[in-house]
């Protein structure tokens, strides 16, 4: 087959993975002649460690698998046109793009070919020539196959920037009924020996500065949404034990979307977008803003609100914990209140050591005050009591926007989760 063909292919086949941030995002009017399309034309964008937006060559080594998860169009009882490039083909390509200033670097996953080992070892080598052979220097980010050797994970996070072994779906129970040779426990081994061999290369570079990095952009997975009945609550703790237990970097939410052919016990349809939104959001909570999982949903309703983003329906839910005053408040605290985030906390915190806000400081610090202002006491503000949200509706009107928004809008909102701009302020 000829590598035009195999790319066509093989860049198409690997749109499912959204473990790197931009995949997934397909605009409106999409055409293959249309400059910086990444619907199916094998580029993604990624972000480094210092916050650069990288293009990516996305690619499978092969859509081949042995593996039968029902809701991949990979799987081996599927038929779509198959194909697998050959090491050389892969680092030749990723060369010559690299030489013609399409890309930075390098996403490649693949199907299992043989075994985890034969697949793991094919993808580790190409990352070594790349390095060693090619003295590529551009980001490369890696599929960690789950169960294979530690020895074959530790050659390939000598030489990538980041691995993702991906979990896919939340709990066992779930991988039973739709990706039987899979379980929690070989992708927990997995994760778990890259974390261990990161924290060695850390402690061993304290000592000399010269000994290997390894895969020092981190790692991260993903996890299908709407595939299962699993509900927010079960994805959200799920994602939590991981950014703890293996200290991921990132957890990618992927809606899942129907696949041709696909097994009777999937859904028809993809789950609303808003719902991998408001995980994204959840998400930056529980990274950036001090919640527990826990916290996020209740047992009386398991999966987030469509209408309020979860920030403000914990809020909602917590009335005691508020007004906050902005003044006096700490840090912690000021970090619970809806419309002011990360960036803006800060900001406070830091010109309150020299006069009393009001709420004209905090308009000149773009704090979305109609979120804010019902849930502060400022030097010149107190809410009434009992606190009278005006916000209810207008969130609604937001989601709604969401839903019915051409895709442009939606993507925007969707797909750029590597932007902390998109989270930081909510
Ligand atoms: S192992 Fe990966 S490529 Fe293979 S069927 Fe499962 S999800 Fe698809």
């Amino acid at each position: 087959m000829e590598l035009a063909r195999k790319l066509a292919i093989l860049a198409d086949a690997a749109k499912y993975d959204a473990s790197c941030a931009s995949s997934g995002s397909k605009r409106s009017r999409s055409s293959k002649d249309m400059l910086g399309d990444t619907n199916g034309v094998g580029i993604c964008h990624s972000y480094t460690p210092d916050g650069r937006c990288v293009s990516l060559l996305k690619l499978l080594l092969t859509n081949y698998c042995i593996y039968d998860c029902r809701f991949c169009v990979n799987r081996v009882s599927s038929d779509p046109p198959r194909a697998r490039f050959t090491v050389d083909e892969v680092v030749w390509l990723t060369v010559e793009f690299y030489k013609r200033n399409y890309i930075e670097g390098l996403f490649l996953s693949s199907g299992i070919i043989q075994s985890p080992d034969y697949t793991m070892e094919r993808l580790a080598e190409i990352a070594r020539r790349l390095r060693e052979v090619e003295k590529f220097n551009g980001y490369i980010h890696l599929k960690a196959i789950p169960g294979a050797d530690p020895a074959l994970l530790d050659r390939a996070g000598r030489h990538c920037d980041r691995l993702s072994a991906n979990i896919e779906l939340p709990t066992d129970e779930d991988l039973q009924s739709f990706a039987p040779e899979k379980t929690i426990e070989t992708v927990d081994l997995t994760m778990s020996c890259i974390k261990d061999k990161r924290d060695e290369s850390r402690a061993e570079r304290k000592v000399s500065r010269k000994a290997p990095k390894f895969a020092p952009a981190g790692q991260s997975t993903q996890l299908i949404v709407g595939a299962t009945p699993s509900t927010d609550t079960t994805i959200l703790a799920q994602s939590s034990r991981l950014y703890i237990q293996h200290k991921l970097k990132r957890v990618y939410y992927s809606a899942f979307s129907p696949i041709p052919h696909a097994d009777g016990q999937l859904p028809a349809t993809t789950p609303p977008l808003i719902r991998e939104h408001r995980l994204y959001q959840a998400d930056w909570l529980m990274r950036f803003y001090g919640y527990t999982a826990s916290e996020i949903t209740t047992p009386d309703n398991p999966d987030l609100s469509l209408n309020l983003d979860p920030k403000h329906a914990w809020a909602l839910r917590n009335p005691d914990f508020f007004p906050i005053d902005i003044n006096k408040a700490s840090r912690k605290a000021l970090l619970r209140i809806p419309g002011i985030g990360v960036r803006n906390v800060n900001r406070i915190v830091k010109a309150r050591k020299s006069k009393r806000l009001k709420l004209a400081d905090l308009r000149t610090f773009r704090v979305a005050l109609n979120r804010a202002q019902a849930f502060i006491v400022a030097a010149d503000w107190s809410p009434p009591d009992p606190i009278n949200d005006p916000l209810n509706h207008e969130e609604e009107k937001t989601a709604d926007t969401l839903k019915h928004a051409p895709e442009p809008a939606r993507t925007k909102h969707l797909h750029d989760a590597g932007t902390a701009a998109l989270f930081g302020e909510f």
